[in-house]
């Protein structure tokens, strides 16, 4: 199968309001053209320099999503283009995140990562550390944090994924409103538990791109 009819066939299952981000890291820029050409608009890189190659080189109606861990030191690159910063781990982030937006004079959206998954991973926020962040807000004028992002434990044990992405939905929907509205959860393993679990925004690679070689 190509990849537009793996995308066509990911986004007929999708509910209307489930936004898909095609992870398109490691892959050719003739990839992410052949999904632009069916209507797909949303990619999603893990490496600063990469995208902002692919930035550079492809049309710029693309909305691009960072969605790896963010060193501080690179918020400069993709600050006066970037759609949607999926994980944002520190207050020191966000810190940075408002200076450069500032710099740029646009607001940056942002998603706060939380850390669910029962397998050591070094980033995302306890619930209370989101909680603590999003009460200074305030102090963040240009960043516009508009949800949560999560990733599932990597484990064939669908039942620990669900129970994972059910507690980020209960903790989301208790802080839902008009600007925090989104929840990305969801992989090319998982994002079937995660939409019923309530994601409205899935981040899915290798099922629509192949398998990566790094
Ligand atoms: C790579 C990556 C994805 C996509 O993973 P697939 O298993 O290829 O769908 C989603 N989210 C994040 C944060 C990633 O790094």
């Amino acid at each position: 199968m190509s990849i537009s009819q793996r995308l066509k066939e990911i986004t007929d299952k999708l509910p209307s309001d489930v936004d898909l981000v095609a992870v398109s890291k490691t892959k050719p820029e003739s990839d992410i053209l052949e999904a632009y050409s069916i209507g797909h608009r949303n990619f999603g890189e893990n490496k600063v320099q990469d995208l902002v190659a692919k930035y550079e080189h492809l049309p710029k109606d693309i909305n691009w999503h960072f969605i790896g861990h963010l060193q501080t030191n690179k918020v400069k690159y993709i600050a006066p283009f970037i759609h949607l910063v999926h994980a944002v781990d520190s207050e020191k982030l966000l810190r940075t995140l408002q200076k450069e937006a500032l710099k740029n004079k646009r607001t940056i959206s942002c998603l706060l990562q939380a850390k669910v998954a029962k397998e050591e991973s070094k980033f995302g926020l306890s619930f209370p550390d989101i909680e603590a962040l999003l009460a200074k807000k305030n102090d963040y004028p240009n960043v516009k944090i508009v949800g949560l992002m999560a990733m599932g434990t990597n484990t064939s044990d669908q039942e620990e994924v669900k129970e994972e992405f059910s507690a980020m939905n209960t903790f989301f929907m208790a802080l839902k409103n008009e600007e925090f509205k989104v929840l990305s959860i969801g992989m090319s393993n998982d994002w079937p538990i995660a939409v019923d679990q309530g994601s409205n925004m899935i981040r899915v690679g290798s099922s629509i791109f192949g398998a990566r070689n790094y």
